[in-house]
């Protein structure tokens, strides 16, 4: 981009600054201790957009006994540099495995950051990331712009699978599931009981369900119910120590399923259900409004479907 110099002089006497460009899109990422050893990096309850460069992701990382292991590597690959600079300040330890938790974009175009790392999904995210990758990165470049520039879809190159992992001397659960995308992974530390819980769980930020599957992500939550945790980082929202975003997802996600249930056995259509109220509780979620109305658009169609009688159909004579 061509820069003005009189323009950039002007703006910074105004106290403006220059548009973030790609070199120098700060994403201010702060490592947050929340466990020995392990860390989150708060995303922000927002939507995409140009201002946050698509920080709106909790990602983390926990340093073991010789390597770190990274949890999700965010949205972009500036973004993914910035986490392994942050977590450089912290360790000089190497980093010796990825975990992505499932195929959403922005958690995991920050794998470019990482060459050379075993980048581990459960197989359905490398297949959704093959199929859609780059549908899903041309969709983030368009509503985050610049803090994009350079990156490009990076598949996982090992598989994920349920039950004990040991790296670099800590002992990890990995929990597969389903319910919110068609591969879920949770990641466990068994020493600090800090559990990865990806965006299974939201917190003050209304899920969101572009590849959800209501039935299945309500009976994840509920088998999450009876797990024991010390600190629980969601995959949007505020880190936790109770089952509290267990508790409000599951409420949300009811109330979409049963809400939209309901209309569809009225019969109302499409515009009137996005005029549907909310319930008062929902209404300090962040995001709500935009997610409501993605929400409805993809999820309702197979509610109307399912209300249309079955013909049975005659046999062919
Ligand atoms: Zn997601």
């Amino acid at each position: 981009m061509r820069c003005w110099p009189w323009l950039a002089a002007l703006a910074a006497a105004a106290g403006l600054s220059a548009p973030a460009s790609a070199a120098s899109f700060d994403y201010r990422l702060q490592a947050r201790k929340v466990a020995d050893g392990v860390y989150a990096l708060i995303g922000k309850i927002e939507n995409f957009s140009r201002e946050n460069g698509g920080n709106i992701v909790n990602t983390g990382f926990i340093i073991g006994v010789d390597g770190v292991i990274v949890i999700d590597t965010g949205p972009s690959k500036a973004y993914g540099e910035q986490q392994r600079a942050a977590i450089a300040q912290l360790t000089a330890k190497p980093i010796v495995q990825v975990l992505l938790t499932h195929s959403h974009p922005d958690h995991v175009l920050g794998n470019q950051a990482y060459p050379g790392v075993p980048v581990a999904s459960l197989p359905a995210t490398a297949v959704t990331l093959t199929q859609s990758g780059d549908a899903l990165l041309g969709n983030l470049y368009r509503l985050v712009g610049d803090a994009m520039r350079d990156t490009e879809v990076r598949l996982p190159n090992a598989v994920a699978a349920d039950g004990a992992l040991s790296v670099a001397g800590r002992k990890l659960r990995l929990i597969a599931a389903r319910g919110h995308s068609d591969g879920d992974l949770m990641v466990f530390d068994e020493a600090s009981h800090t559990l990865f819980a990806g965006d299974l769980v939201f917190f003050e930020r209304a899920p969101t369900t572009p590849n959800a599957d209501l039935p299945q992500w309500l009976e994840t939550l509920d088998a999450l119910d009876g797990f024991e945790f010390a600190v629980l980082v969601p995959g949007h929202g505020p880190v936790l120590h109770d089952h509290a975003g267990i508790a409000q997802t599951r409420d949300y996600l009811r109330w979409l399923r049963d809400s939209l249930q309901g209309a569809a056995r009225r019969g109302l259509d499409m515009p009137e259900v996005l005029q549907l109220p909310m319930p008062e509780r929902f209404r300090t979620l962040a995001v709500l409004k935009t997610e409501y109305e993605r929400s409805v658009t993809h999820l309702y169609p197979a509610y109307e479907l399912d209300t249309l009688p079955t013909i049975p159909r005659s046999k062919p004579k």
